[in-house]
């Protein structure tokens, strides 16, 4: 089956200026083309549906792309840990020319008349996928010595006093074990 991403802009070439507005749902990745990311790093599934309007524009050599990429994410919470769910909603305006070497390396190659949408798309969201989500503004996060969700509810550990995880000694053991009543 044809990728929606692929879009014939043999038209739009030959009548400039002209263009041609492009709108489609279609997978992130549906050939497993690019690499995921690591297990702890936001992504998106390759079989998220990803929006993609775009309005393209010609110019003599070559086309712009404007418009807006928006496809949904998974995380995992930067204080808690707890999977998070989003949507990134992307603007891109980018160029495809039929020459690389007379543009700078930010544009996309047109090939056989054609655009590819998909590693504009993918560029686009992966540039802006959240690094550090959290599940909501005001996470507690988990007790360092527990691991207690605070959301959830306060432990009995006296916090936060900062016990270097690395390498606690025993004397920041006990001062953060005593509890002032
Ligand atoms: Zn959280
Ligand atoms: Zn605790």
């Amino acid at each position: 089956m044809r990728s929606p991403y692929l879009v014939s802009v043999a038209k739009l070439l030959r009548d400039v200026p002209s263009t041609l507005e492009v709108r489609f749902e279609a997978p992130f990745d549906e050939s497993h083309e690019f690499l995921p990311r690591g297990p702890a790093e936001t992504d998106v599934f390759p079989e998220a549906s990803v929006k993609v309007e775009v309005r393209l524009e010609s110019f003599s050599g070559g086309l712009r792309a404007r418009g807006c990429v928006e496809a949904p994410w998974h995380g995992v919470c930067r204080r808690c840990s707890t999977p998070v769910l989003g949507v990134s909603s992307v603007k891109v305006d980018e160029r495809y020319v039929d020459d690389l070497s007379t543009a700078d390396d930010e544009a996309y190659l047109i090939e056989n008349n054609e655009v590819d949408l998909a590693p504009l798309a993918h560029d686009a969201i992966l540039l802006e996928l959240p690094l550090a989500p959290l599940c909501r503004e005001d996470c507690k996060g988990l007790c360092p010595q527990c691991g207690t969700d605070w959301n959830e509810g306060q432990c009995r550990c006296l916090a936060p006093i900062e016990p270097p995880r690395s390498s606690p000694t025993w004397s920041a053991r006990t001062a953060v074990g005593t509890r002032v009543e």
